[in-house]
């Protein structure tokens, strides 16, 4: 038996032989008839399969092949259509990838693959088949995510290598910009708006934001995160809690719907353009100091391994900040005294020598003032050992509140001490030693109910003095020595600087 097309041509098949042999295939075989004007077209033979998938009757497709174009996604369907119209014109193979919707209504992934051939009225017709590539499809998407993961991994094993190797690397002072540095570093990595640390206070009342990285024209908010209160912030005092208590990460993947308990930080969070956040303490010596965080204006969904890799940025972050801490306390123990927390004379003399070469480059003047208790061997007597100590600490505390931040106080030796008056002339500081003197005289010490009398000598030497020998700390130490020598020949309580002798 022949089956009859519309065309009128003759198929020298019959339709059950061509069900048999289609029904051995997964996909869907048929040949596809398109008029010479494109106005109608019909499948003579197509496989029962479309009434499995589809849910089309393949009698109607006999008839008219519209159902099948009513299955295809509506974002495919040009491209099909375009397919079609152009495999007509060059005679080649029709090829096309598409959605096609499933009789449950879900669409899926097909590929068709077919042979035109033109017919003497000028029609074509396709001898080809489609079948379902969904399962290419997932395959593919799940290569192309974890290809892209995997570079993320790896991009961000390189840039955390790099980070670490300049923390580690950083020398004193550097710190500030390491952070920076990072964040940026960070921030740009993680494509967020901003990403900044702050430090909590010791009880956790106020936090302050130390470092900030601002995507270009994302607007800063350093400036307006100094010592803020979050007293009344309930909801994120929860959250402070979990992070010192339970190291836990704070997210936020959608500022809108956080909930009504936090409406206060909703609206900050809003009035600042914040949609997602992520935040992870930061810890010191086992305590939580601060947290690191980062902000995207745009919301956004945090893959666990994206959370994973900020966690162990605030690891980074957490080290470099211990070890800048303890780096700080080792440099501080080795240049102050330990008595009277003064700096010491490691320290004194290379600011000395600083301060000379610049006085030497831009002429600034300064002076240098070596302070003596007098009879201090007496103090001790009368007080003992932990008495004159005290009166060491006394007077440590004199000098400090004496001087100004810029000038440099020192303990020198056991009750010798040296303050250099930065950018004085030498009269004024003839003034601000006496003024000394004048402030230990009125001071009443008192140790174990014990008035202890103090009186304090000084010598004085200027910079400019030294025009004629070589500038150096020592002598200009020695000058002033030799002045508070001078001082205790004249009868102590004084002070002897260029032009004399000074009593107060
Ligand atoms: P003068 O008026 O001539 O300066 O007499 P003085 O007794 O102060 O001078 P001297 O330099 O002879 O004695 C200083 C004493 O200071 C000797 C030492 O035992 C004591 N001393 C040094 N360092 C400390 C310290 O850290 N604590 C205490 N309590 N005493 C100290
Ligand atoms: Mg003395
Ligand atoms: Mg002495």
């Amino acid at each position: 038996m022949a089956t009859r097309s519309n065309n009128g041509q003759k198929f020298p098949m019959s339709a059950r032989f061509f069900q048999k042999l289609a029904s051995g295939v997964p996909g869907v075989l048929f040949t596809y008839w398109l008029s010479a004007d494109g106005q109608s077209h019909h499948y003579p033979f197509v496989s029962n399969q479309v009434q499995t998938l589809f849910g089309i009757d393949p009698s109607v497709l006999n008839e008219n092949a519209d159902a099948v174009f009513s299955v295809i996604h509506p974002d495919d369907a040009s491209a099909v259509m375009a397919s079609i119209q152009e495999s007509a014109l060059k005679l080649e193979p029709w090829c096309y990838c598409a959605r096609l919707r499933l009789s449950h209504g879900e669409y899926e992934w097909f590929e068709a693959y077919s042979a035109p051939e033109r017919q003497p009225d000028g029609s074509t017709v396709w001898y080809g088949q489609f079948h379902n590539i969904q399962h290419y499809k997932n395959l593919e998407r799940s290569l192309r995510e974890s290809e892209s993961e995997f570079s993320f991994q790896a991009g961000f094993q390189k840039l955390i290598a790099r980070l670490s190797t300049e923390f580690i690397n950083l020398g004193f002072g550097t710190i500030d910009e390491c952070i920076d540095e990072l964040l940026r570093s960070i921030g740009e990595f993680f494509d967020v708006d901003r990403a900044y640390l702050y430090r909590f206070s010791d009880n956790y009342a106020l936090m302050t934001n130390t470092h900030e990285w601002c995507r270009d024209g994302v607007q800063a908010l350093i400036d307006s995160q100094q010592e803020v209160s979050i007293e009344d912030f309930y909801w994120w005092q929860e959250k402070i809690d979990g992070m010192v208590a339970g190291n836990r990460a704070v997210f936020i993947e959608d500022v809108d719907s956080l909930p009504h308990e936090a409406a206060p930080e909703r609206a900050l969070l809003q009035a600042q353009g914040v949609s997602s956040m992520f935040c992870m303490p930061i810890r010191v010596r086992g305590r939580v100091t601060g947290f690191f965080g980062v902000d995207s204006l745009r919301r956004r969904e945090w893959r666990q391994d994206q959370a994973d890799l900020l966690i162990i940025v605030s690891g980074l972050l957490s080290g470099a900040l211990e070890r800048h801490r303890l780096e700080e306390e080792l440099l501080n123990q080795s240049i102050r005294d330990p008595l009277t927390g003064l700096h010491n004379r490691r320290y004194l003399m290379p600011r000395l020598n600083e301060m000379l070469s610049r006085s030497n480059r831009r002429g600034e003047g300064f002076a240098l003032a070596m302070f003596d208790i007098d009879h201090f061997k007496r103090i001790n007597d009368s007080v003992g050992h932990l008495g004159g100590d005290y009166i060491l600490q006394r007077f440590a505390e004199i000098l400090n509140q004496q001087t100004r931040s810029m000038d440099v106080v020192a303990r020198f030796g056991g009750e010798e001490f040296i303050v250099v008056f930065n950018a004085v002339e030498v009269n004024d500081v003839r003034q601000l030693v006496l003024r000394i003197l004048e402030a230990v005289y009125d001071e009443t010490f008192v140790f174990d109910d014990q008035i202890v009398p103090v009186t304090v000598s000084a010598g004085v030497a200027g910079i400019e003095e030294l025009a004629e020998i070589p500038a150096s700390p020592d002598a200009l130490i020695a000058r002033a020595d030799d002045r508070l020598y001078l001082a205790k020949q004249s009868g102590r309580g004084c002070l002897v600087d260029a032009s004399g002798t000074l009593r107060i």
